[in-house]
């Protein structure tokens, strides 16, 4: 454990937890400070799932829900576990809903099975 850091995180949920992930992988000296033990049910990031998707009408969120896919998985190599379960996705609504044809019109630009 050194002494003394590069950065200092402060927040460890899952987004300062991967933000001290990225940091110490790309070379960074980082501590990770919480008020609360680790895996606490206080903040955001308690419990066992989440929901991680591609369905998105905006081509940005869906290039950075795969980039995240990716990071999972290294994540999983890394801890020697399995953390993401990928199914299939449903998104339903009225077949006028302009949202779901935004959906679809990005997961087809996207290459994505539809
Ligand atoms: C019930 C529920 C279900 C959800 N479902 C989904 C889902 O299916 N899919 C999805 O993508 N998102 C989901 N979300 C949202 C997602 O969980 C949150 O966006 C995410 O966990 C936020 O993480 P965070 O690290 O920003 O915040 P947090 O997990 O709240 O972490 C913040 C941390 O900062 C610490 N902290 C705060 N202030 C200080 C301080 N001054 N000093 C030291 N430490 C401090 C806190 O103790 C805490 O540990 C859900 C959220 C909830 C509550």
């Amino acid at each position: 454990m050194p002494r003394t850091f590069d950065i200092t995180v402060v927040g460890a949920g899952v987004m300062g937890s991967a933000t001290a992930w990225r940091l110490a992988k790309a070379g960074h000296r980082v501590q990770l400070l919480d008020q609360h033990a680790p895996g606490h049910g206080l903040g955001s990031s308690h419990g066992d799932s989440r929901i991680i998707r591609l369905a998105y009408d905006t081509p940005d969120y869906v290039a950075l829900a795969r980039a995240a896919f990716d990071l999972w998985r290294d994540l999983e190599a890394a801890s020697g576990k399995t953390l993401m379960v990928q199914t299939g996705g449903l998104d339903f609504g009225r077949p006028d809903a302009e949202v779901l044809a935004e959906i679809e019109a990005t997961y087809r630009a996207g290459r994505i099975p539809v």
